[in-house]
C-alpha cells in the first residue's frame, strides 16, 4: 500500500478519519489539496488551527464558543427556566434558525451508544446534572436528542434520573421521522414538534 509518499499517505489517513469521508473521498481531497497553490493550502490549515485555538466549550452549556459563557448563556433575554438538551452544536444552530425557542441549551456531544461503546462519561451528562443542581430556576428539560433508539434511550435515562427533582422532562413530539436527524428537519416540522412536546417525566 506504499503507492504514495509517506506525507501523502499521512494526509489521506488524517482526512479519512473525518466523519463521512471514506477512503476514495480522502484520496480525492488529498490530491485536491496538493494541487492548490501553497498559499491557499496554508490558509486552509491556518483556519483549522485558528478555529481550534479560539473555540472552547462553554462552561455552562458545553457548546463551542470563543467567549465563555457563550453568547446564548450570557443573553439576559433568554428564559433560564428551560433547558433544551441536544446532541450536537449543529442542533443548536437548527433551533436558533427557527426563532421559536427562547430558553437555554445543553450540548451532550453525542448520545449513549453501547454498540459504539459511547458511554455516559463520553457525553456531557454529568455536567448537565451538576448544572441542574446549581440552577434552582430550571423548571423544564426538553430532551431534543434525535428520534433514534440511542436518542430515545438517552432521553429516558435523563427523565429517570430527574424523577422527584420537580423538574419536568419533555420530549419533542412525534412528527419527527423515526431514525431521523434534527439537523435536517425543516423549521416548520421542528417548531410543531417543539410546541407539541410531551411529558416523559417518570
Ligand atoms: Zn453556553
Amino acid at each position: 500500500m506504499a503507492r504514495y509518499s509517506p506525507s501523502v499517505q499521512n494526509l489521506i489517513a488524517k482526512l479519512g478519519s473525518l466523519p463521512g469521508i471514506g477512503g476514495k473521498s480522502a484520496q480525492r481531497l488529498a490530491f485536491h489539496i496538493l494541487s492548490m497553490p501553497e498559499k491557499e493550502a496554508s490558509e486552509l490549515a491556518d483556519a483549522i488551527k485558528e478555529a481550534h485555538r479560539l473555540n472552547k466549550r462553554c462552561s455552562s452549556c458545553r457548546n463551542f464558543t470563543d467567549s465563555d459563557p457563550c453568547p446564548i448563556c450570557s443573553d439576559p433575554k433568554r428564559d433560564r427556566s428551560i433547558i433544551c438538551v441536544v446532541e450536537s452544536p449543529r442542533d443548536v444552530s437548527t433551533f436558533e434558525r427557527m426563532h421559536e425557542y427562547r430558553g437555554l441549551y445543553h450540548v451532550l456531544h453525542g448520545v449513549f451508544d453501547p454498540s459504539r461503546s459511547k458511554g455516559m462519561n463520553d457525553i456531557t451528562l454529568a455536567e448537565l446534572f451538576e448544572r441542574l443542581s446549581k440552577s434552582p430556576e430550571v423548571r423544564e428539560v426538553i430532551m431534543a436528542t434525535n428520534p433514534t433508539a440511542e436518542g430515545n434511550a438517552t432521553a429516558l435515562y435523563v427523565s429517570r434520573l430527574l424523577t422527584g427533582s420537580g423538574i419536568r422532562v419533555s420530549r419533542l413530539a412525534s412528527g419527527l421521522p423515526m431514525g431521523g436527524d434534527i439537523e435536517y428537519t425543516d423549521d416548520l416540522t421542528l417548531a410543531s414538534a417543539l410546541k407539541g412536546r410531551v411529558d416523559i417525566s417518570s
